[in-house]
């Protein structure tokens, strides 16, 4: 028998397992593990990936599959097993572990088609079979004498390809091409006849004689500096010849990068570097940890020990935040690997997401930079894993499979035999601690790679700013300062510290705060549309005009985001021009790099935003940062607050002076004297992570112990709190003596998009069947969770405990 074992979307805890299916006849010699099928599951027909194949089952009656919807696997065998320890490692479903692997595109069922990929004879079958068209619909196969297997063959061959119509045809995306159309020496002879007069078609074919090869019609015009009526006069004249290729959907125009030489490192680079070079060399896995402050040269040893690992044959994976995957960040790995990197960021669309996808998978390239997701590149022969800025919490997934691809990266670095480098100018404790003990190797970066200082960093105390009389968000310093930048043509970079800041409206007569009916949050105010947001679920309403509880008039909007900051800036300084970026301004596809090319080009000479102009951003021209209230987030309920405290403050110091004119930095606060802001403002890493271990050996929390947090939700309050005390009490019965669980309690956000959330805190040293424990206590409550939209979360590594 030929079976095929399949694991079904079917999101629930009691399916995650395989089923066995009949594999008929026409599919037997082409489906192979890492295949998605149709199959019968029930009433329905569903998809599912083959994981594996069987000779036996012990199962009668097996069903038969459907359909098989690709002739090239797409999940690589390494994939497949990952898949699975993914799985287990997050408790989540073998469904929803595959399937975040995968682009969007083939998470759902698409149209498809063949494409001839050659002019080169095929077999009298295909011959027959494409009768002379370039197109086929996928179906046309299933009736026809071409068995699945000489399809699959063909693709294998590079005869033939399978596409997935993401719109339709169309839409994909057509150059024109032009070549000649005549031998070269024909060409010549027509060059010669042609009037003196006609410089520009002269000059034009001059060009094909010397390259008779066929170029994309815009760059063309481009390299030759000449318009499409002249293209079009040789065109007309039969001399050239025009047709339309299908490109891959490339966001970037590779031929734009400007090439670059990998640069003489620095003796702090050598060093660094030389021990990764040598687990590269010796396909050996090791982490490193390379802690460098901003400019130290990070990038440069990534793009170096790249250069080692394509020189090998193998493949690199970098991944980089998504914030800061501007084209900055791309130009540096493009401009020295050119078209040999692909690029996957949320920005892109689905189309260009999967092309990209794809030219990993056809072996088209050997690095791409990513965001996170791209720690599952389809690469079979990985050289090397590369975090950059490690320590960015957009390395977690907040949704299932809730992973680290920091874990990831560091299970495929070992199934690979390859290095794994971490890099930061301010790791983790986690991290830190672990290159501490000799888990990871560290490598230190002091210096910048221009042996320029880091910029200098002032403190200014807001309250003495108050007790003197200045109630605006500016103090003097700071305004002072900015004043003499704009004098000078310098540029300045302005951080509000959004987490902490709302703009919620209240009344001033009874206090009351209007809120979001479905969650337990205030509303915010937009002043653009005059209404009241919610930023959890999409709730929104007209700013009231009377206080919805006493009926006073007094209802203001209060706190300050960057809308009012950037108002009483203009106010402030009003010859200053700013640009805002916030989640407002960068909505649109598109926006931030547009905002961004702006400020580069000196269009403004303030750029105010939120956390995300604190990353990788490089200005030759911006000399002064400034940080409005570094404590804001101080005191949210979050044993990492000190943490994301400190490195924020050091990010944006990065910012200022980063290359001939000398930075400084203003750093305005309410609690100078925290240790996070003291030494954020000396560059001392090191003191700080002592401190901060020290703080969490006291209270128990990572690196000294780990977490799990287990968050119940429900429309019924009765039922959250009731499941939640029932896990708690379970858990307790099972854990060992030194773990502590804590709670239930209610979720610092206890109601959000009309559902109640409790959670439940586990903190363990040592606690080897605490997977097992959990997934034997949630399946109890399968049923719940399936019929009575019952949720039951668990995230093994939580970073966010709102
Ligand atoms: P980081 O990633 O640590 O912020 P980068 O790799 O971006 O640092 O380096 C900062 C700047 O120094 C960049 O402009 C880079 O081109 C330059 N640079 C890096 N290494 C060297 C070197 N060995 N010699 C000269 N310039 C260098
Ligand atoms: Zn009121
Ligand atoms: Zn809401």
């Amino acid at each position: 028998m030929n079976i095929a074992k399949v694991i079904v979307d079917v999101p629930a805890s009691s399916i995650n397992q395989t089923f066995d299916y009949l594999i008929p006849d026409k599919y037997t010699d082409i489906l192979v593990a890492g295949m998605r099928v149709i199959v019968p599951f029930g009433p329905r027909k569903i998809m599912g990936f083959v994981v594996d194949k069987a000779t036996e089952s012990s199962f009668d009656s097996l069903k038969e599959i459907i359909e098989v919807l690709d002739l090239t696997p797409v999940l690589t065998d390494e994939l497949i097993d990952l898949g699975r320890w993914l799985a287990e490692e997050t408790l989540s479903l073998y469904i929803t572990a595959f399937q975040v692997m995968l682009p969007q595109v083939l998470k759902a069922r698409y149209k498809k088609e063949l494409e001839r990929m050659t002019d080169d004879k095929l077999t009298p079958e295909l011959e027959a079979f494409f009768a002379g068209r370039d197109f086929i619909p996928y179906e046309e196969l299933d009736n026809s004498v071409i068995s699945y297997y000489q399809i699959q063959k063909a693709i294998q061959d590079g005869d033939v390809a399978v596409n997935y119509l993401v719109k339709s045809r169309i839409t994909k995306k057509q150059v024109t091409m032009i070549k000649p159309n005549r031998e070269p020496y024909l060409l010549e002879e027509v060059y010669r006849e042609l009037p003196g007069n006609a410089k520009k078609q002269q000059k034009l074919l001059r060009f094909f004689i010397e390259n008779p090869q066929e170029i994309e019609q815009k760059k063309l015009m481009k390299k030759m500096n000449t318009t499409r009526s002249v293209i079009k006069s040789l065109l007309d004249k039969q001399l050239l010849i025009a047709s339309q290729k299908e490109i891959y959907r490339n966001p970037y125009d590779d031929s734009a990068f400007e090439k670059t030489e990998p640069l003489e490192l620095t003796q702090e680079q050598k060093e660094a570097i030389t021990p990764i070079r040598r687990s590269v060399q010796e396909d050996q896995h090791d982490v490193f940890l390379v802690h460098g402050v901003t400019g130290s040269g990070k990038t440069e040893i990534y793009l170096q020990a790249i250069q080692d690992v394509i020189e090998k044959g193998k493949e690199a994976i970098v991944l980089v935040p998504e914030i800061s995957l501007t084209p900055q960040m791309v130009n540096r790995f493009k401009g020295r690997f050119g078209s040999n990197v692909a690029v996957m960021h949320s920005a892109l669309s689905s189309g260009e997401k999967y092309d990209e996808w794809r030219r990993i998978q056809r072996k088209e390239v050997q690095v791409v930079v990513g965001a996170r997701s791209a720690i599952f590149a389809p690469f079979k022969n990985l050289g090397i894993i590369i975090i950059d800025e490690e320590h960015e919490n957009s390395y977690k997934q907040e949704d299932n499979p809730r992973y680290h691809a920091r874990d990831v990266a560091i299970h495929r670095g070992e199934i690979h035999k390859c290095p794994v480098v971490l890099g930061s100018a301010t790791p983790t404790l986690e991290s830190y601690a672990r290159a501490h003990k000799g888990v990871y190797k560290l490598a230190t970066l002091k210096k910048r790679t221009n042996e320029k200082d880091m910029p200098s960093v002032e403190i200014v105390d807001m309250r003495n700013e108050l007790h003197e009389g200045n109630r605006s968000m500016f103090s003097v310093t700071l305004k002072e300062k900015m004043e003499s930048r704009i004098a000078k043509g310098e540029q300045i970079v302005l951080l509000l510290n959004r987490r902490g800041y709302s703009t919620f409206v209240m009344c001033r007569d009874c206090g009351h705060v209007t809120e979001c009916p479905h969650c337990d949050i205030a509303l915010t105010y937009h002043k653009n549309s005059n209404r009241l947001k919610c930023h959890y679920c999409s709730y929104e309403e007209p700013m009231p005009v009377r206080c919805p509880s006493c009926n006073s008039d007094l209802i203001r909007f209060f706190g300050t985001g960057t809308q009012r900051i950037e108002e009483s800036l203009v106010q402030l300084i009003p010859e200053a021009r700013v640009i805002r970026m916030d989640v407002d301004t960068t909505r649109r596809k598109g926006a931030h790099e547009k905002l961004l090319n702006q400020f580069a080009n000196k269009e403004a000479d303030i750029l105010l935003g939120t956390q995300m102009i604190a990353k990788g951003l490089d200005f030759a021209n911006v000399t002064l940062a400034g940080v409005l209230t570094a404590d804001s987030m101080l005191h949210l309920p979050d044993f990492r607050s000190s943490e994301k405290t400190f490195q924020l403050l050091t990010q944006v110091s990065g910012r200022a002076g980063r290359h001939d004119l000398p930075g400084e930095v203003i750093i305005q606060s309410y609690t100078p004297e925290h240790y996070s802001i003291q030494l954020a403002s000396h560059y001392d890493f090191v003191q700080f992570y002592r401190n901060e271990m020290n703080t969490r050996k006291k209270f128990q929390y990572p690196p000294y112990v780990f977490l799990t947090l287990i968050t119940v939700s429900h429309q019924n309050h009765v039922t959250v709190v009731q499941t939640a005390q029932r896990i708690a009490q379970l858990l307790q019965q099972y854990m060992e003596d030194n773990t502590v669980v804590l709670g239930p309690t209610p979720s610092p956000i206890t109601r959000m998009k009309d559902r109640y959330r409790y959670q439940c805190m586990i903190k363990y040293k040592n606690e080897p069947n605490l997977r097992k424990i959990i997934k034997k206590i949630i399946r109890q409550y399968d049923e719940d969770v399936r019929k009575n939209d019952l949720q039951i979360h668990v995230d093994m590594q939580p970073y966010q405990l709102m």
